[in-house]
């Protein structure tokens, strides 16, 4: 990987052409509020496809040119061929994942941000795995059945959104009571590791080869993250379970001295990607969600290969954007920039996936 900084350039006629030219599109949820909101600021127009009951707030944004409404986002392939004959390119995020299925994604034939190959090495746990292990770092013991489990485990359900139905086991007696749940479900059962969770968003450019770490964010899950507020007597005989359901994010930032290794950890799983998922790897907003021990290891649950909503808390820029950029910079933005700069160099086609070329 080159590590060259190539200075932004300055907004002129020409640039203001080339974006005004295209409309950056997405779904209505998620972080599609970030990114619209970045994709007007670099001049492009905008375009938001919402349901009927977010259709309303969509319009009530005025840097939203246009908003297209259909029943259910499942219904978002109905709609590719009217999108397809108009100048469109489509920044992916967690709904996309969440309400599509991985073949329709794949399929959709609209200019699309991102490399479509991650999808299949992220969707795969185990494959995410073998991903994150040759990137040299560190993950989660895993364990094939009940028996073998000797120490804490977090059940982890496939397909599950946002930790829903997650489940905390304590030892393998647990896991034979808690059986009869699982039945029938398809779930990895994962070292449960005690530590603080850390979220850490970048963003890789193709166009100057240089990674930047965006922000980072810490996910406020209901109901682990109240279970302190209750001392532990008290919640002794109450049955509370804890769940993982994440509703809502907040900021955090990174001791520095542990800055480098975020950097690098960054930087190894980009490295492997443009070996396992053709030269163009996995470039644009990504994250690595981490838990970090006591003696400061860095133990890691899973890459989310686009823009995550925890970047959300940072729409006008985070401590860490500031440092690269002297405006605000949202990873939305920094989406928007990296498409107005390869319109710029003429290389639109290095920032879309290889199967949505445009010509
Ligand atoms: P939604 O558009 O809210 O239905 O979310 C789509 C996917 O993104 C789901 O899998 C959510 O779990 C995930 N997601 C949505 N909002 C957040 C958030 N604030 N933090 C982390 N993940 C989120
Ligand atoms: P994930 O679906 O991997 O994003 O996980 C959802 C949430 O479950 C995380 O934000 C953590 O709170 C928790 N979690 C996931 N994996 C682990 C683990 N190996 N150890 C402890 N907590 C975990």
């Amino acid at each position: 990987m080159t590590m060259m900084v190539q200075p932004f350039l300055q907004r002129s006629t020409s640039e203001r052409d080339s974006s005004e030219f295209y409309t950056i599109a997405t779904l209505g949820s998620h972080s599609a509020l970030q990114i619209l909101k970045g994709a007007r600021d670099e001049g492009f127009k905008t375009l938001a496809i919402a349901a009927p009951d977010t259709e309303r707030l969509y319009k009530s944004f005025g840097f939203i040119d246009e908003v297209i409404t259909i029943q259910k986002y499942s219904e978002f392939m109905g709609l590719v061929p009217e999108l397809e004959k108009r100048k469109i390119i489509i920044v992916p995020h967690g709904s996309f994942v969440a309400y599509l299925s991985l073949d329709d994604h794949k399929k959709m034939s609209i200019p699309y941000f991102g490399n479509k190959a991650v999808l299949d090495w992220e969707a795969s746990r185990e494959l995410q795995r073998q991903w994150l292990t040759r990137a040299g770092l560190k993950v989660p013991r895993q364990f094939r059945t009940g028996a073998e489990i000797d120490r804490p485990v977090i059940v982890k359900l496939y397909g599950a959104q946002g930790g829903k139905g997650y489940m905390f086991l304590r030892h393998s007696q647990d896991f034979d009571e808690r059986a009869g749940l699982l039945a029938r479900q398809d779930y990895i059962l994962q070292e449960y590791v005690i530590g603080v969770p850390f979220y850490i968003h970048y963003f890789y450019s193709p166009l100057t080869g240089k990674l930047e770490i965006m922000s980072m964010d810490r996910r406020y899950e209901t109901n682990v993250d109240s279970l302190g507020r209750i001392p532990s007597r008290a919640q002794e005989g109450m049955d509370i379970d804890p769940s993982y359901v994440v509703v809502g994010n907040s900021p955090l930032s990174l001791r520095e001295s542990m800055l480098a290794e975020a950097y690098r950890m960054g930087e190894d799983v980009v490295r492997v990607s443009q070996e396992i998922c053709g030269p163009k790897g996995l470039f644009g907003a990504f994250c690595i969600e981490t838990i970090i021990t006591p003696d400061a290891q860095f133990y890691i649950m899973e890459v989310s290969a686009r823009i995550v909503a925890g970047t959300n808390l940072f729409i006008d820029g985070s401590p860490y954007s500031y440092l690269n950029y002297s405006e605000p910079m949202s990873t939305g933005r920094r989406i928007a920039r990296e498409i107005k700069n390869a319109l710029l160099s003429n290389s639109l086609n290095t920032v879309l996936d290889d199967s949505t070329q445009v010509s």
